[in-house]
């Protein structure tokens, strides 16, 4: 590893891969991942990812993400992320990623709370279709290193502008490395809660960085919970139980075998009413019946969900399963605007880690992959724009020569003090706790309004 790098990635989901892709070739770029390279929530989408079908739907769709997001988005963002989705889909078509397709022609399903079908899938794994190919792609390119289980922990700013980054080395020694641009693409923060269906490494370090850092952060308590999860009584990531699965027609049902909600509600409000009739009958969960599903071949357009429900004691092409709500996603995050930029210079974030404003209060279903595409791919652009304004080469040179300072030199530089990071796992827990009690100073904040 180099001491300096012009654009250090955090995180390698598509957020990270897509900023990668789209960085000019002789940009040196370090990107880092906590664990191994496919353990991001990237991988695990299954649904499928939406895009603009013809523009006849323009309006369909921007009304379908206005209405999920109790209309607190921002407009221009969901414009952005529309417009935008039919090239973000030919580039992932053109790296080699394959969405179902019927004599040539590609496959729309449909998810809750969307107006009409408009999401591409890949089986029900979509995530991995085009995580998988994109990562492929970057280990391709001889520009990047790649590097799993190195951590951010800190970073290093002054005067509101970044200039590097504290990592923690594989084998757990630490290092500073020095970048012209950074990219936050962390992920969310289900880590922190004990039922989620993300990986549990991902725990917001991005939002706790701006908390100690001052950086400007947006609706950090919007959490959206996912109707149904696989319920079980192991302590474990929970298995998402796709909303296509209630879109192609699966049901809802109560202890008696009742169906008490429709199942196509925005996820938040469906939420509530799982849990107002888990409530009622003084249970863990409810039942997701799939034997109602009669066009389709459920074993053929879950074969994911199926052997998962299968290992687990279900046969879901005979029994209903047991679901309950879980943490799944988060609509809040490090602010950035239209180009991905944060409200401190030459610090970027794209995906689940930031906010964009596309979600606003609640997230459409398989709206996630495609911002994180759009605006990741912004951020680049951005970054390559401002690589040609005339200081850049300047500060590239600059930071060069500060990367090659002796350690203690650059800590008082960066007012660092090494000590603070010698008990790194209380160091994690005091970040857990910040975001948690930022969370709920949002909330009590917007509940006194
Ligand atoms: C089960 C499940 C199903 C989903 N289904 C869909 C769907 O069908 N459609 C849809 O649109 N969305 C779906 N989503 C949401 C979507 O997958 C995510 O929002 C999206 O993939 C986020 O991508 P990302 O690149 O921002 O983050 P991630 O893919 O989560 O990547 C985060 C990366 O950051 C790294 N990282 C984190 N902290 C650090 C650190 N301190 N140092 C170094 N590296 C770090 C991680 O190791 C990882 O590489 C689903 C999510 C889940 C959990």
């Amino acid at each position: 590893m180099n001491n300096y790098y012009d654009v250090v990635i955090v995180g390698c989901g598509v957020a990270g891969c897509f900023t990668a892709l789209h960085l000019p070739k002789n940009t040196s770029i370090l990107m880092i991942t906590k664990s191994d390279l496919e353990e991001s929530d990237s991988f695990l989408a299954q649904g499928g990812i939406c895009v603009l079908k013809n523009e006849g739907d323009y309006d369909s769709f921007f009304e379908d993400t206005l209405r999920a997001g109790h209309y607190e988005n921002r407009k221009e963002s969901v414009d952005m992320m529309i417009r935008s989705s039919r090239s973000v889909i030919n580039e992932l078509i053109s790296y080699g990623v394959e969405f179902e397709r019927e004599k040539g022609e590609l496959l729309y399903t449909r998810e809750g709370a969307h107006s009409t079908n408009r999401i591409l899938y890949h089986e029900d794994i979509t995530g991995k279709a085009i995580t998988s190919v994109l990562l492929e792609r970057v280990k391709e390119l001889q520009n990047v290193s790649l590097l799993d289980h190195t951590t951010m922990i800190d970073i290093l700013c002054h005067d509101n502008r970044c200039d590097g980054i504290l990592l923690r080395q594989k084998d757990g020694r630490l290092k500073t490395v020095m970048c012209s641009h950074m990219m936050w693409a962390c992920g969310g923060i289900g880590g922190i809660y004990d039922n989620s269906t993300n990986f549990p490494h991902l725990t917001g370090d991005a939002l706790a960085l701006s908390l100690r850092h001052g950086i400007r952060l947006e609706n950090v308590d919007y959490v959206q919970i996912h109707p149904t999860t696989l319920y079980s009584e192991k302590k474990e990531r929970r298995f998402l139980i796709s909303e296509s699965c209630r879109g192609e027609g699966a049901k809802l049902r109560d202890k008696n075998g009742k169906r008490f909600a429709n199942e196509l509600l925005p996820r938040d409000v469906l939420t509530g009413e799982i849990r107002a009739q888990m409530q009622k009958e003084g249970s863990k969960y409810v039942w997701l019946d799939f034997t109602e599903i009669k066009d389709i071949d459920v074993k053929k357009r879950f074969p994911n969900i199926y052997k998962k429900c299968l290992e687990e004691g279900y046969d879901i092409t005979k029994d209903p399963i047991p679901v309950v709500p879980a943490q799944h996603y988060f609509m809040g995050g490090v602010y950035v605007d239209l180009d991905g930029h944060t409200s401190m210079k030459h610090l970027y974030a794209a995906g689940e880690t930031c906010c964009n404003g596309v979600h606003g209060r609640n997230r459409l279903a398989s709206n996630s992959l495609l911002e994180s595409l759009v605006f990741a791919r912004n951020a680049a652009n951005h970054m390559k724009k401002v690589d040609e304004d005339w200081g850049a080469e300047h500060r590239r040179y600059h930071l060069m020569d500060v990367a090659d300072l002796p350690l203690g030199e650059l800590m008082d530089r960066y007012n660092i003090n090494l000590n603070d990071y010698e008990d790194l796992e209380g160091y994690f827990e005091e970040n857990k706790n910040m975001i948690w009690d930022e969370i709920e100073k949002e909330e009590k904040e917007r509940k006194a309004l």
